[in-house]
Protein backbone atom coordinates (compact mmCIF):
# COMPACT_ATOMS: atom_id res chain seq x y z
CA UNK A 1 0.00 0.00 0.00
CA UNK A 2 1.62 3.20 -1.13
CA UNK A 3 0.00 6.27 -0.08
CA UNK A 4 -3.17 4.41 0.14
CA UNK A 5 -3.23 2.67 -3.35
CA UNK A 6 -2.61 -1.13 -3.63
CA UNK A 7 -0.13 -2.67 -5.58
CA UNK A 8 -0.56 -6.52 -5.18
CA UNK A 9 2.89 -6.90 -7.16
CA UNK A 10 4.39 -3.86 -5.16
CA UNK A 11 4.05 -6.12 -1.49
CA UNK A 12 7.48 -6.62 0.40
CA UNK A 13 10.85 -4.98 0.27
CA UNK A 14 10.21 -2.79 -2.32
CA UNK A 15 7.32 -1.39 -0.76
CA UNK A 16 9.62 0.18 1.93
CA UNK A 17 8.42 4.25 0.98
CA UNK A 18 12.26 5.47 0.90
CA UNK A 19 12.65 9.66 1.41
CA UNK A 20 13.99 10.02 -1.68
CA UNK A 21 11.15 8.81 -3.71
CA UNK A 22 8.58 10.19 -1.36
CA UNK A 23 10.00 13.25 -1.73
CA UNK A 24 10.90 13.77 -5.68
CA UNK A 25 8.64 10.97 -7.14
CA UNK A 26 5.95 9.43 -5.43
CA UNK A 27 2.76 10.01 -6.91
CA UNK A 28 -0.59 9.59 -4.97
CA UNK A 29 -1.69 6.73 -7.28
CA UNK A 30 1.99 5.38 -8.06
CA UNK A 31 2.82 4.39 -11.82
CA UNK A 32 4.06 0.91 -12.35
CA UNK A 33 6.86 0.92 -14.99
CA UNK A 34 7.22 -1.75 -17.14
CA UNK A 35 9.55 -1.03 -19.84
CA UNK A 36 11.54 2.18 -21.34
CA UNK A 37 12.94 3.26 -24.81
CA UNK A 38 14.23 6.84 -25.52
CA UNK A 39 12.71 9.18 -23.51
CA UNK A 40 9.51 6.81 -23.12
CA UNK A 41 8.18 4.98 -20.60
CA UNK A 42 5.59 2.71 -20.62
CA UNK A 43 3.58 1.29 -17.52
CA UNK A 44 1.92 -1.73 -16.91
CA UNK A 45 -1.42 -0.66 -18.51
CA UNK A 46 0.36 0.42 -21.61
CA UNK A 47 -0.09 3.94 -21.17
CA UNK A 48 3.08 5.98 -22.71
CA UNK A 49 4.85 8.58 -20.22
CA UNK A 50 6.92 11.50 -21.50
CA UNK A 51 10.37 10.93 -18.83
CA UNK A 52 11.19 14.26 -18.05
CA UNK A 53 13.09 13.37 -14.71
CA UNK A 54 14.86 10.53 -15.76
CA UNK A 55 15.15 8.83 -12.74
CA UNK A 56 16.52 11.90 -11.58
CA UNK A 57 19.51 12.78 -14.50
CA UNK A 58 20.27 9.17 -14.69
CA UNK A 59 19.47 8.08 -17.96
CA UNK A 60 21.43 10.52 -19.76
CA UNK A 61 21.33 8.84 -23.37
CA UNK A 62 17.85 7.66 -23.28
CA UNK A 63 16.38 4.43 -22.08
CA UNK A 64 17.20 0.74 -23.40
CA UNK A 65 19.35 2.82 -25.62
CA UNK A 66 20.31 0.38 -28.23
CA UNK A 67 23.90 1.27 -28.66
CA UNK A 68 24.73 1.23 -24.90
CA UNK A 69 22.46 -2.11 -24.29
CA UNK A 70 24.81 -3.53 -27.31
CA UNK A 71 27.64 -2.95 -25.73
CA UNK A 72 26.29 -4.56 -21.87
CA UNK A 73 25.49 -7.48 -24.08
CA UNK A 74 28.50 -8.08 -25.84
CA UNK A 75 30.79 -7.36 -22.47
CA UNK A 76 28.32 -10.12 -20.78
CA UNK A 77 29.44 -12.81 -23.18
CA UNK A 78 32.98 -12.21 -22.41
CA UNK A 79 33.96 -11.15 -19.00
CA UNK A 80 32.27 -9.79 -15.95
CA UNK A 81 35.10 -9.57 -13.07
CA UNK A 82 38.05 -9.56 -11.11
CA UNK A 83 39.09 -7.23 -13.39
CA UNK A 84 39.95 -4.32 -11.43
CA UNK A 85 42.72 -6.37 -9.64
CA UNK A 86 44.12 -7.17 -13.47
CA UNK A 87 45.29 -5.29 -16.52
CA UNK A 88 42.10 -5.94 -18.96
CA UNK A 89 41.01 -4.07 -21.76
CA UNK A 90 37.80 -2.34 -20.99
CA UNK A 91 38.97 -0.72 -17.69
CA UNK A 92 41.57 0.62 -19.50
CA UNK A 93 40.23 1.98 -22.55
CA UNK A 94 37.16 3.63 -20.71
CA UNK A 95 39.49 5.34 -17.91
CA UNK A 96 41.36 6.41 -21.01
CA UNK A 97 38.25 7.96 -22.85
CA UNK A 98 36.84 9.71 -19.38
CA UNK A 99 40.27 11.20 -18.65
CA UNK A 100 40.39 12.58 -22.20
CA UNK A 101 37.03 14.44 -21.35
CA UNK A 102 38.80 16.27 -18.00
CA UNK A 103 41.39 18.99 -18.35
CA UNK A 104 44.98 18.72 -16.92
CA UNK A 105 46.15 17.80 -14.12
CA UNK A 106 42.94 15.49 -13.39
CA UNK A 107 43.56 12.40 -14.56
CA UNK A 108 43.66 9.92 -11.66
CA UNK A 109 40.38 8.08 -11.79
CA UNK A 110 39.24 5.90 -9.00
CA UNK A 111 35.44 4.49 -10.05
CA UNK A 112 32.76 3.77 -7.73
CA UNK A 113 29.41 2.32 -7.75
CA UNK A 114 27.52 5.35 -6.54
CA UNK A 115 27.42 8.50 -5.73
CA UNK A 116 27.43 8.46 -2.38
CA UNK A 117 30.30 6.48 -2.70
CA UNK A 118 32.21 8.12 -4.86
CA UNK A 119 31.45 11.31 -2.01
CA UNK A 120 32.80 9.21 0.37
CA UNK A 121 35.82 8.88 -1.33
CA UNK A 122 36.19 12.69 -1.83
CA UNK A 123 35.75 13.82 1.57
CA UNK A 124 38.44 10.79 2.61
CA UNK A 125 40.62 12.07 0.03
CA UNK A 126 40.40 15.75 1.00
CA UNK A 127 40.78 15.03 4.75
CA UNK A 128 43.78 12.79 4.09
CA UNK A 129 45.48 15.17 1.52
CA UNK A 130 45.24 18.35 3.31
CA UNK A 131 45.80 16.25 6.87
CA UNK A 132 42.64 19.08 7.94
CA UNK A 133 39.04 17.41 8.74
CA UNK A 134 35.95 20.11 8.26
CA UNK A 135 34.74 20.31 4.80
CA UNK A 136 32.03 23.35 3.92
CA UNK A 137 29.21 22.69 1.57
CA UNK A 138 26.06 24.73 0.65
CA UNK A 139 22.77 24.87 2.66
CA UNK A 140 20.14 22.68 0.73
CA UNK A 141 22.54 20.43 -1.21
CA UNK A 142 22.40 16.83 -1.51
CA UNK A 143 25.67 14.81 -1.78
CA UNK A 144 24.44 11.07 -0.81
CA UNK A 145 22.42 9.02 2.17
CA UNK A 146 25.75 7.31 3.40
CA UNK A 147 26.57 8.14 6.92
CA UNK A 148 29.64 10.14 6.29
CA UNK A 149 27.49 11.92 2.80
CA UNK A 150 24.57 12.81 5.61
CA UNK A 151 26.77 14.92 7.19
CA UNK A 152 27.33 17.16 3.92
CA UNK A 153 23.43 16.82 2.65
CA UNK A 154 21.65 19.63 3.99
CA UNK A 155 17.83 18.96 3.76
CA UNK A 156 16.35 17.37 7.09
CA UNK A 157 13.70 15.07 4.67
CA UNK A 158 16.88 12.82 4.18
CA UNK A 159 18.72 12.95 7.48
CA UNK A 160 18.36 10.69 10.25
CA UNK A 161 19.05 11.23 13.86
CA UNK A 162 22.13 9.38 13.84
CA UNK A 163 25.53 10.61 14.22
CA UNK A 164 26.88 11.34 10.70
CA UNK A 165 30.33 12.57 9.74
CA UNK A 166 31.26 15.50 11.94
CA UNK A 167 33.33 18.33 10.59
CA UNK A 168 30.54 19.05 7.84
CA UNK A 169 29.36 22.73 7.89
CA UNK A 170 26.67 24.50 5.40
CA UNK A 171 27.06 28.05 4.51
CA UNK A 172 24.39 30.47 3.03
CA UNK A 173 22.96 28.76 -0.14
CA UNK A 174 24.34 31.36 -2.44
CA UNK A 175 20.70 31.49 -4.35
CA UNK A 176 19.53 34.79 -6.32
CA UNK A 177 15.72 33.39 -6.52
CA UNK A 178 15.02 32.48 -2.61
CA UNK A 179 17.88 34.33 -0.84
CA UNK A 180 18.12 37.64 0.44
CA UNK A 181 19.99 38.75 -2.66
CA UNK A 182 20.38 39.02 -6.39
CA UNK A 183 18.04 38.23 -9.14
CA UNK A 184 17.63 38.88 -13.08
CA UNK A 185 21.26 39.22 -14.15
CA UNK A 186 23.19 37.49 -11.59
CA UNK A 187 23.00 34.11 -12.82
CA UNK A 188 24.40 32.15 -16.33
CA UNK A 189 20.79 31.13 -17.51
CA UNK A 190 18.88 32.03 -21.28
CA UNK A 191 16.20 33.51 -19.19
CA UNK A 192 16.05 36.09 -16.33
CA UNK A 193 14.11 36.11 -13.38
CA UNK A 194 11.23 38.42 -13.32
CA UNK A 195 12.70 39.64 -9.82
CA UNK A 196 14.33 42.91 -9.99
CA UNK A 197 18.11 42.55 -9.37
CA UNK A 198 19.56 44.44 -6.42
CA UNK A 199 23.23 44.13 -8.21
CA UNK A 200 24.80 48.26 -9.01
CA UNK A 201 25.79 48.05 -12.64
CA UNK A 202 28.44 46.60 -13.25
CA UNK A 203 29.11 45.04 -10.09
CA UNK A 204 27.25 41.90 -8.06
CA UNK A 205 26.24 42.85 -4.83
CA UNK A 206 24.11 39.35 -4.64
CA UNK A 207 28.22 37.43 -4.82
CA UNK A 208 29.81 40.27 -2.68
CA UNK A 209 26.86 39.28 -0.39
CA UNK A 210 27.02 35.34 -0.40
CA UNK A 211 31.11 35.93 -0.81
CA UNK A 212 30.42 37.20 2.94
CA UNK A 213 28.16 34.44 4.71
CA UNK A 214 31.17 32.11 3.58
CA UNK A 215 34.07 34.32 4.98
CA UNK A 216 31.58 34.51 7.84
CA UNK A 217 31.54 30.87 8.16
CA UNK A 218 34.93 31.07 8.47
CA UNK A 219 35.34 33.06 10.98
CA UNK A 220 32.09 31.59 13.02
CA UNK A 221 32.29 27.88 12.27
CA UNK A 222 35.24 26.03 11.42
CA UNK A 223 38.74 25.78 12.82
CA UNK A 224 41.38 27.98 10.89
CA UNK A 225 42.53 25.08 8.18
CA UNK A 226 39.78 23.47 6.23
CA UNK A 227 39.75 20.40 4.03
CA UNK A 228 37.38 20.85 1.44
CA UNK A 229 34.33 22.59 0.14
CA UNK A 230 31.91 20.47 -2.22
CA UNK A 231 29.95 22.25 -4.59
CA UNK A 232 27.30 21.18 -7.27
CA UNK A 233 27.62 23.61 -10.57
CA UNK A 234 24.03 23.60 -10.36
CA UNK A 235 22.09 22.82 -6.89
CA UNK A 236 20.23 19.55 -8.33
CA UNK A 237 17.85 18.77 -5.42
CA UNK A 238 18.30 21.76 -4.18
CA UNK A 239 16.06 22.81 -7.33
CA UNK A 240 18.59 23.75 -9.78
CA UNK A 241 19.45 26.38 -7.56
CA UNK A 242 22.08 28.68 -10.09
CA UNK A 243 24.22 31.04 -8.04
CA UNK A 244 26.02 34.50 -9.00
CA UNK A 245 28.21 33.94 -11.68
CA UNK A 246 31.61 34.66 -10.01
CA UNK A 247 30.59 33.26 -6.84
CA UNK A 248 32.93 29.45 -7.57
CA UNK A 249 35.54 31.53 -8.17
CA UNK A 250 36.08 33.65 -5.20
CA UNK A 251 34.85 30.62 -3.22
CA UNK A 252 37.40 28.28 -4.27
CA UNK A 253 39.94 31.21 -3.64
CA UNK A 254 39.10 31.62 -0.19
CA UNK A 255 38.83 27.59 0.50
CA UNK A 256 42.24 27.63 -0.80
CA UNK A 257 43.77 30.30 0.97
CA UNK A 258 41.91 28.02 4.27
CA UNK A 259 44.50 24.93 3.19
CA UNK A 260 41.31 22.82 1.61
CA UNK A 261 40.97 21.56 -1.56
CA UNK A 262 37.86 21.91 -3.90
CA UNK A 263 35.52 19.32 -4.92
CA UNK A 264 32.93 19.56 -7.84
CA UNK A 265 29.65 17.46 -7.36
CA UNK A 266 28.98 16.80 -10.55
CA UNK A 267 26.61 13.73 -9.84
CA UNK A 268 23.75 15.82 -12.16
CA UNK A 269 25.39 18.16 -14.28
CA UNK A 270 28.31 16.38 -15.49
CA UNK A 271 28.59 14.55 -19.13
CA UNK A 272 27.26 17.58 -20.83
CA UNK A 273 23.61 18.10 -19.42
CA UNK A 274 24.21 21.63 -18.73
CA UNK A 275 24.29 22.00 -22.65
CA UNK A 276 27.51 25.12 -23.05
CA UNK A 277 30.01 22.69 -21.62
CA UNK A 278 30.85 18.79 -20.67
CA UNK A 279 31.44 19.84 -16.72
CA UNK A 280 29.42 22.37 -15.10
CA UNK A 281 32.44 23.59 -13.68
CA UNK A 282 33.86 24.51 -16.82
CA UNK A 283 30.83 27.02 -16.94
CA UNK A 284 32.51 29.12 -13.97
CA UNK A 285 35.93 29.15 -15.39
CA UNK A 286 37.09 27.42 -12.61
CA UNK A 287 39.34 24.10 -12.07
CA UNK A 288 38.06 21.80 -9.34
CA UNK A 289 40.48 19.43 -7.33
CA UNK A 290 38.48 16.38 -7.15
CA UNK A 291 35.39 15.45 -9.50
CA UNK A 292 32.79 13.23 -8.54
CA UNK A 293 30.37 11.76 -10.82
CA UNK A 294 27.86 9.02 -11.12
CA UNK A 295 23.82 8.81 -12.31
CA UNK A 296 24.47 9.92 -16.06
CA UNK A 297 27.76 8.61 -16.23
CA UNK A 298 26.07 4.52 -16.71
CA UNK A 299 22.86 5.72 -18.42
CA UNK A 300 21.10 4.30 -15.42
CA UNK A 301 23.67 1.00 -14.96
CA UNK A 302 25.31 1.44 -11.47
CA UNK A 303 28.81 2.94 -11.40
CA UNK A 304 30.17 6.57 -10.46
CA UNK A 305 34.02 7.64 -10.44
CA UNK A 306 36.16 10.11 -8.41
CA UNK A 307 38.83 12.08 -10.89
CA UNK A 308 41.68 13.71 -8.84
CA UNK A 309 44.97 15.15 -9.25
CA UNK A 310 48.08 13.12 -9.22
CA UNK A 311 49.55 15.14 -5.98
CA UNK A 312 45.94 14.14 -4.12
CA UNK A 313 46.31 10.90 -5.59
CA UNK A 314 49.63 10.92 -4.31
CA UNK A 315 49.18 11.71 -0.52
CA UNK A 316 45.84 8.82 -0.79
CA UNK A 317 48.35 6.14 -1.74
CA UNK A 318 49.45 6.05 1.75
CA UNK A 319 46.81 2.93 2.21
CA UNK A 320 45.36 0.69 -0.16
CA UNK A 321 41.83 1.85 -1.75
CA UNK A 322 39.94 -0.61 -2.79
CA UNK A 323 36.42 -1.36 -4.36
CA UNK A 324 35.18 -4.94 -5.89
CA UNK A 325 32.62 -4.12 -7.87
CA UNK A 326 33.74 -0.15 -8.43
CA UNK A 327 35.32 -0.60 -12.33
CA UNK A 328 34.52 -4.18 -13.52
CA UNK A 329 34.13 -4.74 -17.09
CA UNK A 330 30.64 -4.52 -17.67
CA UNK A 331 29.99 -1.01 -15.78
CA UNK A 332 33.08 0.04 -18.23
CA UNK A 333 31.80 -1.80 -21.19
CA UNK A 334 28.49 1.03 -20.28
CA UNK A 335 30.26 4.16 -19.66
CA UNK A 336 32.47 3.74 -23.22
CA UNK A 337 28.86 3.01 -24.68
CA UNK A 338 27.68 5.82 -23.36
CA UNK A 339 30.58 8.19 -23.90
CA UNK A 340 30.93 7.57 -27.62
CA UNK A 341 26.96 7.97 -27.93
CA UNK A 342 27.01 11.57 -26.13
CA UNK A 343 30.05 12.68 -27.59
CA UNK A 344 30.38 11.14 -30.98
CA UNK A 345 27.16 9.86 -32.51
CA UNK A 346 24.05 11.69 -31.33
CA UNK A 347 25.59 14.92 -30.25
CA UNK A 348 23.56 15.03 -27.30
CA UNK A 349 25.48 18.04 -25.50
CA UNK A 350 24.44 20.43 -28.33
CA UNK A 351 20.70 18.93 -27.89
CA UNK A 352 21.08 19.83 -24.84
CA UNK A 353 21.87 23.35 -25.28
CA UNK A 354 19.48 23.87 -28.12
CA UNK A 355 16.37 21.92 -26.64
CA UNK A 356 17.04 23.16 -23.36
CA UNK A 357 17.34 26.83 -24.02
CA UNK A 358 13.87 26.70 -25.88
CA UNK A 359 12.10 24.70 -23.53
CA UNK A 360 13.31 27.49 -21.08
CA UNK A 361 12.45 30.42 -23.06
CA UNK A 362 9.14 28.86 -23.49
CA UNK A 363 8.70 28.34 -19.64
CA UNK A 364 9.63 31.75 -19.05
CA UNK A 365 6.50 33.03 -20.94
CA UNK A 366 4.15 30.57 -18.84
CA UNK A 367 5.91 32.39 -16.29
CA UNK A 368 4.84 35.91 -16.79
CA UNK A 369 1.12 33.95 -17.55
CA UNK A 370 0.70 32.21 -14.24
CA UNK A 371 0.68 33.84 -11.12
CA UNK A 372 1.79 30.74 -9.34
CA UNK A 373 5.20 30.68 -11.58
CA UNK A 374 8.11 32.02 -9.53
CA UNK A 375 11.14 31.29 -11.33
CA UNK A 376 12.25 29.69 -14.11
CA UNK A 377 16.07 28.49 -14.13
CA UNK A 378 19.01 26.23 -15.41
CA UNK A 379 20.77 25.46 -17.91
CA UNK A 380 20.61 22.46 -20.76
CA UNK A 381 18.42 20.05 -19.34
CA UNK A 382 19.21 21.07 -15.70
CA UNK A 383 15.99 22.80 -15.24
CA UNK A 384 13.87 24.28 -11.93
CA UNK A 385 10.58 26.15 -12.49
CA UNK A 386 9.90 27.05 -8.59
CA UNK A 387 6.45 27.72 -8.14
CA UNK A 388 4.46 30.58 -5.05
CA UNK A 389 2.04 31.81 -3.95
CA UNK A 390 3.12 35.09 -4.40
CA UNK A 391 4.91 36.47 -6.69
CA UNK A 392 6.43 39.41 -4.31
CA UNK A 393 6.71 37.55 -1.09
CA UNK A 394 7.88 34.24 -3.03
CA UNK A 395 6.26 32.34 -0.46
CA UNK A 396 6.60 28.64 -1.64
CA UNK A 397 3.68 26.79 -3.25
CA UNK A 398 2.25 24.45 -0.68
CA UNK A 399 2.64 20.83 -0.74
CA UNK A 400 -1.02 19.62 -1.64
CA UNK A 401 -0.64 22.54 -4.52
CA UNK A 402 2.73 21.04 -5.98
CA UNK A 403 1.48 17.50 -5.38
CA UNK A 404 -2.22 18.12 -7.35
CA UNK A 405 0.16 19.53 -10.60
CA UNK A 406 2.47 16.63 -10.07
CA UNK A 407 -0.29 14.25 -10.26
CA UNK A 408 -1.97 16.40 -13.12
CA UNK A 409 0.68 16.82 -15.28
CA UNK A 410 1.68 12.61 -14.75
CA UNK A 411 -2.01 11.70 -15.58
CA UNK A 412 -1.12 13.55 -18.72
CA UNK A 413 1.27 11.37 -19.61
CA UNK A 414 4.30 13.26 -18.81
CA UNK A 415 7.03 12.51 -15.25
CA UNK A 416 8.57 15.21 -14.07
CA UNK A 417 10.22 15.48 -10.49
CA UNK A 418 10.51 17.70 -7.45
CA UNK A 419 12.39 19.34 -5.23
CA UNK A 420 13.82 22.46 -3.25
CA UNK A 421 13.85 22.74 0.49
CA UNK A 422 10.17 23.20 0.71
CA UNK A 423 9.69 20.90 -2.26
CA UNK A 424 8.57 24.33 -4.20
CA UNK A 425 10.29 23.40 -7.17
CA UNK A 426 9.40 21.26 -10.31
CA UNK A 427 12.62 19.80 -11.65
CA UNK A 428 13.46 18.87 -15.81
CA UNK A 429 16.33 17.23 -16.02
CA UNK A 430 15.00 14.62 -18.93
CA UNK A 431 16.93 12.31 -21.10
CA UNK A 432 19.50 14.52 -23.18
CA UNK A 433 18.05 13.16 -26.32
CA UNK A 434 13.88 15.02 -26.48
CA UNK A 435 13.03 16.92 -28.99
CA UNK A 436 11.49 19.87 -29.52
CA UNK A 437 8.35 18.45 -29.95
CA UNK A 438 8.44 16.78 -26.62
CA UNK A 439 9.13 20.42 -25.05
CA UNK A 440 5.62 21.46 -26.84
CA UNK A 441 3.88 18.28 -25.45
CA UNK A 442 5.01 19.27 -22.05
CA UNK A 443 4.53 22.84 -22.12
CA UNK A 444 0.54 22.43 -23.39
CA UNK A 445 0.69 19.82 -20.61
CA UNK A 446 2.08 22.17 -17.53
CA UNK A 447 -0.12 24.97 -18.90
CA UNK A 448 -3.14 22.42 -18.45
CA UNK A 449 -2.48 21.33 -15.45
CA UNK A 450 -2.14 24.91 -13.35
CA UNK A 451 -5.38 25.99 -15.43
CA UNK A 452 -6.64 23.46 -13.84
CA UNK A 453 -5.77 23.85 -10.47
CA UNK A 454 -6.32 27.63 -10.44
CA UNK A 455 -9.65 26.68 -11.98
CA UNK A 456 -10.27 24.04 -8.83
CA UNK A 457 -9.25 27.10 -6.51
CA UNK A 458 -11.68 29.73 -7.67
CA UNK A 459 -14.20 27.19 -7.61
CA UNK A 460 -13.48 26.03 -3.96
CA UNK A 461 -13.67 29.68 -3.15
CA UNK A 462 -17.38 29.92 -4.92
CA UNK A 463 -18.51 27.40 -2.54
N1 LIG B 1 25.33 13.94 -5.33
C1 LIG B 1 24.26 14.46 -5.93
C2 LIG B 1 24.33 15.86 -6.46
C3 LIG B 1 23.08 13.73 -6.08
O1 LIG B 1 22.02 14.27 -6.67
C4 LIG B 1 23.06 12.41 -5.57
C5 LIG B 1 21.81 11.54 -5.70
N2 LIG B 1 20.62 12.18 -5.81
C6 LIG B 1 24.19 11.90 -4.96
C7 LIG B 1 25.31 12.69 -4.86
C8 LIG B 1 24.21 10.50 -4.42
O2 LIG B 1 24.21 9.59 -5.46
P1 LIG B 1 23.69 8.08 -5.24
O3 LIG B 1 22.23 8.11 -5.05
O4 LIG B 1 24.15 7.38 -6.50
O5 LIG B 1 24.41 7.55 -4.05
Amino acid sequence: NINGASFPLLQGRQCATSPVLSKVAVFQKPVFIHQGHMQWLWDMDGRRYLDLFAGVATVAVGHCHPKVTAAVEKQLKKLWHTTNIYVNAPLHEYCEKLASHLPDPLKVIYLTNSGSEANDLAMLMARIHTGNYDIITFRGSYHGGSQQTMGLTSQSSYKYPIATSSGCTHTMCPDVFRGPWGGSHCRDSPVQTIRQCSCAQGQCMANEQYIGQLKETFAASVPSRVAGFFGEPIQGMGGAVQYPKNYFKEAYKLVREKGGVCIADEVQTGFGRTGTHFWGFQGYGILPDIVTMAKGIGNGFPMAAVVTTPEIAASFAKAYHFNTFGGNSVACAVGSAVLDVRIKEDGLQQNCHHVGTYLMTELAKLRDKHKIIGDVRGKGLQIGVEMVKDKTSREPLCPQAMMEIFEDVKDMGVLIGKGGLYGQTFRIQPPMCITTADVDFFLAVFDKAIHNYMDRQIGAKRH
